[in-house]
């Protein structure tokens, strides 16, 4: 079993998001794959805004109503180049998670405030539709789907919006064995459930990490993180044009360079890896025939 990770660049619009969905079909087709996805580009940024704004009584139309856009936009291009692609189905699932967040925040606006557990709730829709979504691309294209669902299946311990994943507890809830060989498995990213069964959020950026512990609990050969960068450099690409790829680094570089502020790979990605010694990629989603970057326990 292959995890492949993707983050919200890589599912901005239907292009991209196809691109993500073939890589993710032709790793199954080659050997099971599970794909962990983020919320598209930007709409995390517009679900936190949102109920920070109602809190203080200020509009939120502007970044509920693009938001929306975002995934009309991706699931009608996803439609245009298949036909089998259930648009109806999936845009009345997008409509009735705006409905939603819409009653919610009218809550949030009158109350004056927001409780974490609420925010929590709200912030990770993203990651819930881009799963509705790929299911549905999977569906058309024939093929069956296995949801792990995080919010059972992942325990974690912590607040409602950073918590840690307790990999033993959830390789039971996930259980390998239940899952049929030929399904393609899906899980949302950056979303667990504590103890009382409640949704969690593992921080922003923890797609990362959600995809290293699903992996973890799948005993996967290999968690890829899949991302809009050839792979990890000497320090970031977008800002020092010299910056050199690294072809591989140990987990301790790996962790290191996350600390210190490498966004490629969320800092707690290395963690559920090294017990098991399961090897991280990181490939550019844009590019991906590049080799880019892998990270496992020999020592460089
Ligand atoms: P995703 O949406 O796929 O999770 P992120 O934006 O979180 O992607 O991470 C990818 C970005 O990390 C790159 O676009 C790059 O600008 C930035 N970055 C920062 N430091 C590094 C680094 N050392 N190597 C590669 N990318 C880096
Ligand atoms: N969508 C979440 C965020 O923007 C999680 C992730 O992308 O990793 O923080
Ligand atoms: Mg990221």
């Amino acid at each position: 079993m292959r995890v492949l990770k993707f983050g919200g660049t890589s599912l901005a619009n239907p292009e991209r998001f196809s691109q993500a969905a073939k890589l993710i079909e032709k790793a199954h087709l080659e050997e099971q794959a599970a794909g962990v996805l983020s919320a598209p580009a930007k709409i995390t940024n517009h679900l936190v805004a949102l109920s920070e704004k109602a809190a203080l009584n200020q509009p939120t139309d502007t970044h509920f109503n693009e938001a929306i856009e975002i995934f009309y936009n991706i699931i009608n291009g996803l439609h245009a180049e298949n036909n089998k692609f259930d648009l109806a189905g999936t845009k009345a699932l997008i409509d009735a998670e705006f409905a939603q967040i819409k009653g919610l925040l009218e809550e949030i606006r009158q109350a004056g405030k927001v409780e974490d557990k609420v925010k929590a709730t709200i912030d990770c829709r993203g990651e819930k539709l881009s799963i509705a979504m790929m299911k549905a691309w999977f569906e058309a294209r024939g093929y069956s789907v296995h949801i792990v669902d995080p919010v059972k299946q992942l325990l974690a311990q912590g607040g409602y919006l950073e918590s840690s994943v307790d990999i033993d507890e959830s390789t039971k809830r996930v259980d390998a064995k239940s899952i049929g060989k030929d399904k393609v498995v899906l899980m949302a990213g950056f979303t667990a459930c504590n103890d009382k069964g409640e949704l969690v959020l593992l921080g922003r950026n923890g797609s990362d990490y959600s995809a290293a512990c699903l992996a973890a609990c799948l005993d996967a050969s290999v968690c890829e993180i899949w991302t809009d960068v050839d792979g990890v450099y000497t320090c970031d690409p977008r800002l020092v044009p010299d910056a050199r790829l690294l072809p591989s680094l140990s987990y301790r570089e790996a962790m290191e360079l996350s600390y210190f502020g490498a966004k490629v790979i969320h800092p707690r990605t290395i963690g559920p890896l090294l017990p098991k010694q399961i090897p991280c990629v990181i490939k550019n989603t844009g590019n991906s025939s590049a080799p880019g970057s892998i990270i496992d326990g020999h020592v460089k």
